[in-house]
């Protein structure tokens, strides 16, 4: 939050409130600069975070088999209109010579990562880049479902439409029957 202009962001949000016709001073807003403020800090805190120092600690474990953490859910801003999208991302890889991270790191990854103003698609490349530059797995896997709040509650108006970005590296990329078995494990309840 050092790196937050607080200030900066209430006179913008009064002057947003200003510019579309609202009154800042009327009771229920007086507090609404300083309150979106706060919540920018957070939302967007992975702005001064890496992800790839989560897996900067890794394990030895004698596993050379998949890893894949489903369901992870992150909410982040649309670049292009600072509203919301949010979904579950899962996140697959194959460990070479055992080196492994903890399971709540690659979570974590996804949140910092999220918490920026971000497109669907970069959140999907940076994990497995990420994942790919700091464990020098066999290959990475990063499956992401969203929905967009810009294409819900704004222009064609499509609530429930979801978008699906997939990312893989390493022998991931050729090997479709190693994909679809991830996939299936995704789908399964
Ligand atoms: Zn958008």
């Amino acid at each position: 939050m050092a790196n937050v202009d607080l200030n900066k962001i209430e006179e913008a949000v009064k002057m947003i409130l200003e510019a579309v016709g609202e009154d800042p001073n009327r009771e229920g807003l007086l507090d609404t600069p300083k309150r979106v403020s706060k919540m920018y800090a957070e939302m967007f805190e992975g702005l001064h975070q890496d992800p790839k120092e989560y897996f900067q600690t890794v394990f030895n474990e004698n596993h050379e088999e998949l890893v894949l953490v489903k369901d992870i859910p992150f909410y982040s801003m649309c670049e292009h209109h600072l509203v919301p999208f949010y979904g579950k991302a899962h996140v697959a890889y194959i460990p070479r010579n055992g080196v492994v991270t903890g399971l709540s790191k690659l979570a974590r990854a996804v949140e910092t990562t999220a918490r920026r103003p971000q497109l669907q698609e970069r959140i999907t490349s940076t994990i497995a880049d990420s994942i790919m530059e700091m464990l020098n797995p066999y290959g990475v896997y990063v499956v992401i479902e969203a929905e967009h709040m810009c294409m819900t509650m704004r222009g064609i108006k499509k609530p429930g439409a979801k978008t699906v970005t997939a990312v893989a590296r390493g022998i991931l990329e050729t090997d479709e029957v190693k994909r679809s078995e991830i996939l299936s494990f995704i789908q399964m309840k």
